[in-house]
C-alpha cells in the first residue's frame, strides 16, 4: 500500500472556497490521492482565530513542506501585512514560477505566447521595509533591499528551471539605468551567473521596454527573470496575455522541497460568492505541486489535457467566455472537468 502524501490546505479567501472544491474534486477525480491538512490564514483566519496567520497553520506547512493555497485579501494602506508576502518570507519561497501558455480555445489577442517569468519571492520593496518619514504623515519612504545572495539564488533558479524544462533563453529584466545600485546588482549577478550556464542565451532587458514588447512580440520571451515588484506586475501582464488571471497559475518554491502553489489572481471580491469565477488556475496550480515533488506527473498530465478538452468542447467561464455567449459556473466547470478525467481515467 502507498502512503498518501500530506499537503497543507489553504481554502483562502473571497472566491477561494469555490475554486478550492473545484480544484479538490479535479484532483480526486484525476487519481492524485493526497491527504489534505486544513489550515486556515487572512479574513477568515481573522474572524476564527483573530489572527491573519495562526501559528498552527505555520506549523503545518512546516511539517508538511508543501501548500496548496487559495488567494488572501491583503488590506490596503492600514491593516495586518499581506499574509501572502509573510508566508513567502517565513519559508523563504524564494521563487515565484509564473508559467504563461496560449491554451487553444481560450479567446485572447495571441496564439503564440510560450514563456516563464520567475519572479525573486522574498527581496525588493517586498521587503517591509517602510515608515513615514514625520509624525504628520505627509512624506514616506519605503525600501528596496536586493542582496547579492538572494538574487544569485533565483536567478541560478531560474538557469536550471530552463535546463530542466528544455527552454533556451532568459531574458534578465531590470531598471539599471536608473536604480543603479539595486536593480545594478540583480543585472550584475546575473551576468556573472549566466557564465556558468553557456548553453541557455542571457540577454537584459529594461522594464518599461519589456512590458512594451511583451503586448507587441510575446513569441520572443522564452524565460523572464526579474524582481519582486517588476515581476508582480509583469506576470499579471502575461495572464492577460493568454486570457487573463483565471487560467494563470503559480509556484511559490524554496530549498529543501518547501513549495506553496496558487493561482496569480486574489480573491476577486467583485465576483466572489457569486459562482462565476474560473477555478481553471487552481486546478492547473494544483497540476504544477502534482508535478513539482509528488511524483504525480501523470495524474498532473491527465489534469491539464481534461482542462484543456473541456475548453476544447466549448465551456467557458465568464471571464473567459465570447460576449453574449452562455457562460458555465464555477461548480459547473469543475464538473465537467471531473467528468472529462473520469472518462480518461
Ligand atoms: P484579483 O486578482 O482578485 O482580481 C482582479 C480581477 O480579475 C477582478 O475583476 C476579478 O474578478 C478577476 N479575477 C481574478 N481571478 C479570477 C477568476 N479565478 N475567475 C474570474 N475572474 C477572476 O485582484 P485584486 O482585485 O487587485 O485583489 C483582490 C484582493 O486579492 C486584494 O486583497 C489583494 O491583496 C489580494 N491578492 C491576493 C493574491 C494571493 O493571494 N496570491 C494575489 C493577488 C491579489
Amino acid at each position: 500500500m502507498t502512503t498518501r502524501p500530506t499537503v497543507t490546505l489553504i481554502e483562502g479567501d473571497g472566491i477561494g472556497p469555490e475554486i478550492t472544491a473545484a480544484t479538490l474534486r479535479a484532483l480526486e477525480a484525476a487519481g492524485a490521492t493526497i491527504a489534505w491538512e486544513r489550515a486556515d490564514a487572512g479574513a477568515g483566519a481573522v474572524a476564527k482565530h483573530g489572527d491573519p496567520l495562526p501559528q498552527a497553520t505555520l506549523d503545518s506547512i512546516k511539517r508538511n513542506k508543501l501548500a496548496l493555497k487559495g488567494p488572501l485579501g491583503t488590506p490596503i494602506g492600514g491593516g495586518y501585512r499581506s499574509v501572502n508576502v509573510t508566508l513567502r518570507q517565513t519559508f523563504d519561497l524564494y521563487a515565484n514560477v509564473r508559467p504563461a501558455q496560449t491554451i487553444p480555445g481560450v479567446p485572447c489577442r495571441y496564439t503564440n505566447v510560450d514563456l516563464v517569468i520567475v519572479r525573486e519571492n522574498t527581496e525588493d520593496l517586498y521587503a517591509g521595509v517602510e515608515h513615514y518619514v514625520d509624525p504628520r504623515r505627509t512624506a514616506a519612504e519605503s525600501i528596496a533591499i536586493i542582496t547579492k545572495f538572494g538574487s544569485e539564488r533565483v536567478i541560478k533558479y531560474a538557469f536550471e528551471y530552463a535546463r530542466s524544462h528544455g527552454r533556451k533563453k532568459i531574458t534578465l529584466v531590470h531598471k539599471a539605468n536608473i536604480l543603479k545600485m539595486t536593480n545594478g546588482l540583480f543585472l550584475d549577478t546575473g551576468r556573472e551567473v549566466a557564465k556558468q550556464y553557456p548553453d541557455i542565451a542571457f540577454d537584459d532587458m529594461i522594464v518599461d521596454a519589456t512590458a512594451m514588447k511583451l503586448v507587441t512580440r510575446p513569441e520572443q520571451f522564452d524565460m523572464i527573470v526579474t524582481m519582486n515588484l517588476f515581476g508582480d506586475i509583469l506576470s499579471d501582464l502575461t495572464a492577460g496575455l493568454i486570457g487573463g488571471l483565471g487560467v494563470a497559475p503559480a509556484a511559490n518554491i524554496g530549498d529543501g522541497g518547501c513549495a506553496m502553489f496558487e493561482a496569480v489572481h486574489g480573491t476577486a471580491p467583485d465576483i466572489a460568492g457569486k459562482g462565476i469565477a474560473n477555478p481553471i488556475a487552481a486546478i492547473l496550480s494544483a497540476a504544477m505541486l502534482l508535478r513539482y515533488s509528488l511524483n504525480m506527473e501523470k495524474d498532473a498530465d491527465r489534469i491539464e489535457q481534461g482542462v484543456l478538452r473541456v475548453l476544447e468542447q466549448g465551456h467557458r467561464t465568464a471571464d473567459i467566455a465570447a460576449k453574449g455567449t452562455r457562460a458555465t459556473g464555477t461548480r459547473e466547470m469543475g464538473d465537467l472537468i471531473v467528468r472529462e478525467l473520469e472518462r480518461q481515467y
